[in-house]
């Protein structure tokens, strides 16, 4: 249907991108990314109209965004005919708009189109060899300059080498050495190096792609001031565990993942040196709160939890009580004390659930005044529930009347 309104407008239709090069990889994929040769943005109102959808556009940049009515989204993209100019001022090349449209593009394996046009519905065309790299697991950008254009491909090259066990490419790898040798990070804004590493950190495992960008000394590029310990490894390697644990145990739980694994980077930096990288990286101020001070708050309370020889429920439950599972996880991930463990695990497993039947209301029937009182012996009911000394209703009565 997209190539029949495309033939309609008199334009080409393509589908491009990451949803073919999945389909060669046998991987699910649901984000479909559409490229016009013509106006996409005069194809996506058409297409919407014609098929109850609505649009979002944006033309300073010729692109849409088709939503349907159950939400699913086409992105739409305009593929003019121009020439392209290579940043040293090489020779100018004249290519078709698709071409030129795919040689824009990070790496090879992401240069694959199928037509949608009627007349030549499903050929694929594959200007740069993007078969032969997917088949051959190998990750090679287009040209030599394309660090040069954009220093954060680097990044989404360790991230997608990572996720489909690809290798780099030789010339693509020392390229990337050379990228970080002459520094072309230092004019990337922190915003976008934040947006790449978002997207690392959202990956379904990040930390075989942090360790592959220590292995290229860019871990600093992210910020300076972020540590680097040697049990950087051994800590990545249990943040895979506890957030896998967390994520069985916990299935219908959301919380934020990639935010774990920041805060990994993050264990060894102080709060100053967590809020220049967090201004660096324009990190929103409600995270900014979670990965500075109430992290480091965080690991003062870690220090009871591994070293008090003695605790019982409702102590572990007071100090972690109200803390985002973010918080609880990284704690896991950082302690090397078996005991403390233990503690964290079992607050997240059952202790946090722990409620009391009794309320203010039940209070007042039992005439104790409202006020202070109220809620302090609410809270020695809900310590006394935690520690089992009463497990009931009339336990529980029977408790805040003495
Ligand atoms: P994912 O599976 O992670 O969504 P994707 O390949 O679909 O991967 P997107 O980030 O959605 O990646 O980008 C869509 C397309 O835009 C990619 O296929 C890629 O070719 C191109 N692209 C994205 N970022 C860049 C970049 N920095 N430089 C060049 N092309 C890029």
């Amino acid at each position: 249907q997209l190539g029949e309104t495309a033939a309609e407008l008199d334009c080409r239709a393509y589908v491009v991108g990451g949803f073919v090069r999945d389909l060669f990889l046998f991987r699910k994929n649901e984000d479909i990314d559409v490229v016009i040769e013509g106006d996409g943005i005069a194809f996506a109102k058409t297409f919407a109209n014609a098929h109850g959808a609505r649009t979002h556009t944006h033309e300073k940049f010729g692109t849409a965004v088709i939503t349907f009515p159950d939400d699913f989204k086409i992105d739409v993209a305009s593929a003019r005919m121009e020439y392209y100019q290579f940043p040293a001022s090489l020779p100018v090349v004249e290519m078709s708009s698709i071409k030129m449209d795919m040689f824009r593009r990070d790496f090879t394996i992401n240069t694959l189109a199928i037509e949608l046009n009627p007349d030549k519905f499903g050929r694929l065309l594959d200007f740069f060899s993007a078969q032969k790299d997917i088949k051959d697991k190998v990750l090679r950008v287009l040209h030599n300059l394309s660090f040069v254009e954009d220093p954060t491909r680097v990044f989404r090259a360790l991230r997608f080498e990572q996720r489909f066990g690809f290798t780099i490419g030789k010339l693509t790898s020392s390229l990337i050495d050379n990228a970080v040798k002459m520094d072309f990070f230092k004019r990337v804004a922190g915003k976008r190096i934040y947006t790449e590493l978002k997207l690392i950190l959202k990956e379904e495992h990040p930390a075989p792609i942090l360790l592959r960008l220590l292995d290229y000394d860019l871990l600093r590029i992210i910020h300076p001031l972020i540590k680097i310990e040697n049990d950087l490894q051994r800590l990545l390697e249990t943040a895979q565990k506890v957030t896998d644990w967390h994520d069985l145990l916990f299935i219908d739980e959301s919380y934020e993942r990639w935010a774990v694994y920041f805060m990994t980077l993050l264990c060894h930096c102080d709060l100053d040196a967590t809020l220049e990288i967090c201004n660096h990286l324009t990190i929103a101020p409600r995270y900014r709160k979670m990965f500075g001070e109430t992290r480091i708050m965080m690991a003062e309370h870690l220090t009871r939890l591994e070293r008090r020889k003695r605790m019982d429920n409702a102590q572990v439950y007071n100090l972690l009580k109200g803390l985002r599972t973010e918080l609880i996880l990284y704690m896991m991930i950082c302690t090397t004390s078996d005991t403390a463990i233990k503690r964290i695990s079992k607050y997240h497993t059952q202790l946090r659930h722990a409620a009391i039947t009794l309320s203010g209301k039940d209070l007042l029937d039992m005439g104790l005044p409202p006020g202070p009182l109220f809620s302090r012996t609410l809270q020695a009911v809900l310590e006394a529930k935690l520690n089992g000394r009463v497990r009931n209703r009339e336990e529980e009565i029977a408790f805040a009347r003495q």
